[in-house]
């Protein structure tokens, strides 16, 4: 989302292209073997009027890894027109730069309802093209050198996005990932990285389909598996089950014993959690555990080993767990997930 809960920190570089040493350069012709990704039709920033970027915007001398989803969170309006897809530019830039003092929009695209791409940050589309280097965006924190932020116009938390906006994403992804080697897996949405709802429940549970029909559209068939892949878990006051009773556990061993294993985000629960985040300094203090919290409490250093080993076994079905093989990261991200989709 661009509004409250979107990347507060851009870092501004000084320099006009920077160079990195993140990933090598690799030709678009070596990186796919099958069909060319033609490029969709994206409207630039002069041609929907954007104001001049307020500072010196940093481009990276290599390539972006990986594609952000996000929902603006805004109205899901039915005008479907090229005017309304540039009001929409136009508010964000306005409140990026007005409101966040940022020097320009912070994410590098922009999809409207009505299916109308266009450019955020300025300089993006041009790098694109040429396929060799990234503008640094403020759609992510800790992730803006790194990934392409997409705001897909709309609030995707019960409903999903119009067909539409979903075919020009799909055009959209397929072309950044054919134009800078992504594979067609690093498309993930916000709440990977950040404690946020966004892209919303009923977006972010389609992403699997994008990977899957990116991966199609470039002759790179995916398994449902690998499409599926493992995530954190958001959990918020609604929810419940073993995945809370891990985390009340996890924020046990982090000596915050007031909250009780029940299984149920209860009261006692998010205030625990917003007392982790800003012992943390995480960007949000929210109460929601998503993409920047969990791996946090996973690798706190100094927890008490029982409560972790409780973590374990709240996720594990057979409650077998050697205390000798606490999990790594990626393996709690697999167990996580697991958890949270066994029925
Ligand atoms: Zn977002």
């Amino acid at each position: 989302m661009w509004g409250p809960g979107a990347s507060r920190r851009n870092v501004l570089l000084g320099g006009l292209v920077l160079t990195g040493t993140i990933g090598g350069l690799i030709r678009p012709s070596e990186a796919w073997a099958g069909p060319a990704a033609t490029a969709p039709p994206v409207i630039g920033c002069d041609a929907w009027g954007a104001r001049a970027p307020s500072g010196v915007i940093p481009v990276w001398d290599r390539r972006p890894l990986r594609i952000i989803v996000h929902h603006t969170a805004t109205a899901n309006v039915e005008d479907y027109s090229r005017g309304a897809a540039e009001f929409v530019a136009r508010t964000i830039q306005d409140f990026h730069m007005d409101r966040r003092g940022w020097i320009d929009t912070g994410q590098n695209f922009t999809i409207s309802r009505g299916g109308h791409i266009l450019e955020g940050r300025h300089g993006s589309l041009e790098v694109l093209r040429a396929g060799d280097r990234h503008v640094e965006g403020a759609h992510c924190t800790g992730q803006n050198v790194e990934a392409v932020g997409i705001e897909n116009e709309g609030t995707y938390t019960a409903l999903t996005p119009p067909d539409r906006l979903w075919s020009r994403l799909r055009a959209m992804c397929a072309y950044i990932c054919q134009q800078y080697g992504i594979p067609p897996t690093e498309i993930g949405g916000h709440r990977d990285f950040k404690d946020t709802l966004c892209p919303g429940d009923a977006f972010y549970a389609m992403l699997p389909r994008l990977r899957s029909e990116v991966a199609d559209a470039l002759g790179q068939p995916l398994s449902g598996r690998t499409a599926r892949r493992a995530s954190w878990p958001l959990l918020r006051p609604e929810s419940s089950g073993p995945v809370v009773q891990a985390a009340q556990h996890l924020l046990r061993a982090a000596g915050l014993t007031d909250v009780q294993p029940n299984g149920r985000f209860d009261a006692r629960t998010v205030a625990a959690v917003r007392q982790y985040q800003q012992a943390h300094r995480t960007e949000e203090v929210n109460g929601l555990i998503g993409g920047e919290t969990w791996p946090l409490l996973v690798t706190a250093k100094g927890a008490d080993q029982q409560e972790v080993t409780l973590a374990v076994r709240a996720l594990t079905p057979d409650g077998a767990v050697r205390a000798s093989a606490l999990p790594g990261t990626e393996e709690w991200k697999r167990l996580l997930s697991a958890a949270e989709r066994r029925p």
